[in-house]
């Protein structure tokens, strides 16, 4: 777990300092607002499909650096997935940073997003990291209301 504690430390200082995809999108096929009221974390997350697969994830708004750093790091692992795949990712990301999926077993898959694995063990950043997850979740399966993490 040491190492992943490292990744941790290094993969969230660097995507918040300097986010991939942040900016929107004028082309979006879905465009979802995620709130995460106890925290203050607010962004608007932009989806485009190529035939059955997310083309392009981007997003603007403004939130602590897990959330930021998440939002980052999703919309630079989901580019090219099949819906499937988004939702497996979904599944084990929030798997483990609620402390339900050992990270070690699923490392392959996981790749960078192994990372976020540290936040379970803090239970109050856990919905600053899954509220990307949970928006983008909720785009893709056609909700077309604001998420939030209450
Ligand atoms: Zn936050």
């Amino acid at each position: 777990m040491d190492e992943i504690r490292e990744l941790y430390q290094e993969v969230i200082l660097d995507h918040n300092k300097h986010p991939h995809n942040f900016r929107s999108m004028e082309n979006a096929d879905a465009v979802l607002e995620g709130f995460n009221p106890l925290c203050g974390d607010h962004y608007t997350f932009y989806l485009r499909f190529e035939d059955d697969a997310i083309a392009e994830v981007s997003f603007e708004g403004s939130g602590c650096a897990i959330s930021k750093a998440s939002a980052s790091i999703m919309s630079a692992v989901l580019q090219g997935k099949s819906r499937e795949e988004a939702d497996v990712l979904f599944e084990l990301f929030t798997g483990i940073v609620t402390g339900k999926l050992d990270p070690v077993e699923h490392l392959e898959k996981l790749g960078k997003l192994a990372a976020f694995a540290g936040v379970a063990e803090f239970p109050v950043r856990v919905k600053c990291a899954t509220l990307p997850w949970h928006t983008m979740h909720g785009a893709l399966h056609g909700s077309d209301s604001q998420i939030s993490t209450e």
